[in-house]
């Protein structure tokens, strides 16, 4: 590695910006140049070969975008990172002048094509940022690490860019912190950089994410952007212009936190999230306590019995008052609480009884 892209890479923070897809020279060029004017850019990133969910898509430019890469390097002063997902995608990026590396979310989830990668980078001198898997599982995130570690590499890092969950939620890839901060106590001196563009996947979240990312003392960012970001060719919903980026960028509070308020923000990230699992965990529970209530509710119905018997519901709350009290929850909160279980319970019955009769 040499001096320049040394002095780069150990840059805190390190950001990162460009677009998802290398589309044209013209854009190319014209995007280096635009985030090189804010002068708060210190690597260009674009994608050459695309993995795209679905096909027909856009799949990327190409080797032939790789001189278009290294025109904007040689024009802006911007060392250049791409994503590398086969030992032909490395050969061709060493060729032409890669600066650093990345592996895509899609590529860490399999260990064949990252045992590709990291073979055909064998005696090379070159940074690799590691994208986390897309789904949550740090053993194949550090897997991939250990891999291009003994393959050689000396200098890894690592990029967040949120998991793939189920069904809709605020983000595109949820950001799961305390995962990342999971990875920070396994590889403590490691390099770790935040994509709030693949985490938000639109715009308005970026600055949110972006700063809370900082405040989890992250190393750097990479941040998308676009000289036309509705027009793009991929991920255009969360692409920002260079200008957009700046501003952004101007207004992140890069606190000099002392070692200890570090320790307390992860800390509390890390307790929220275990709070957000167990409220997951109790809200299946009433779900599926309210499936067995609908099964009473047809039992009862067939029968013709009453949905409401107070004895059983008195001995319900009996049980539940004394375990609770056991447990350090208040006899108020107990009751309150069943209250509103039973009259979800009640209200579900009624609809078994009329509804479906
Ligand atoms: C990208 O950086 O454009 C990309 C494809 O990201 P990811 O691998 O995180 O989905
Ligand atoms: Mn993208």
């Amino acid at each position: 590695m040499n001096d320049n892209i040394k002095e780069v890479w150990n840059k805190r923070p390190l950001i990162i910006s460009g677009p998802c897809s290398a589309e044209t020279e013209e854009q190319v060029l014209e995007t280096a140049r635009r985030l090189a004017a804010t002068g708060k850019v210190n690597m260009l990133r674009a994608g050459i070969w695309k993995p795209r969910t679905k096909p027909g898509l856009f799949e990327g430019i190409g080797t032939k975008g790789l001189p278009w890469l290294l025109k904007a390097k040689q024009e802006t002063g911007l060392p250049t990172t791409v994503e590398v997902a086969t030992a032909k995608h490395v050969q061709d990026a060493l060729q032409f002048d890669v600066d650093v590396l990345w592996i895509g979310a899609r590529t860490t989830v399999n260990p064949f094509s990252v045992q590709e990668v990291a073979d055909a980078l064998k005696g090379v001198d070159i940074p690799v940022l590691i994208k986390n898997p897309i789904n949550p599982d740090l053993e194949l995130w550090s897997g991939a690490i250990e891999r291009l570690q003994k393959a050689g590499l000396k200098d890894i890092g690592m990029i967040h860019r949120g998991f793939s969950s189920y069904g809709n939620t605020q983000f595109r890839n949820a950001p799961m912190w305390h995962l990342p901060i999971e990875m920070k106590r396994r590889f403590p001196e490691m390099l770790l950089v935040c994509d709030p563009s693949h985490i938000c996947g639109n715009r308005t979240m970026l600055q949110d994410v972006s700063q809370k990312s900082i405040d989890l003392d992250f190393g750097g960012l990479m941040i998308e952007s676009h000289i036309d970001p509705d027009n793009a060719w991929s991920d255009a919903k969360q692409q920002i212009t260079p200008e957009r980026l700046s501003e952004m960028l101007g207004d992140l509070v890069w606190r000099e936190e002392n070692i200890s308020t570090q320790e307390f923000i992860t800390a509390l990230a890390t307790l929220r999230e275990q709070i957000n699992h167990i409220d997951d965990e109790l809200l299946t529970l009433i779900g599926q306590r309210m499936k067995i209530a609908d099964k009473i509710g047809q039992y009862k119905r067939d029968n013709n019995v009453t949905i409401l018997q107070t004895n059983r519901w008195n001995e319900i709350l009996d049980r539940a008052v004394a375990k609770g009290e056991a447990l350090g929850l208040s006899k108020e909160f107990i009751i309150r609480y069943f209250d509103a279980v039973h009259l979800e319970s009640i209200s579900h019955q009624n609809k078994i009884m009329y509804d479906q009769k």
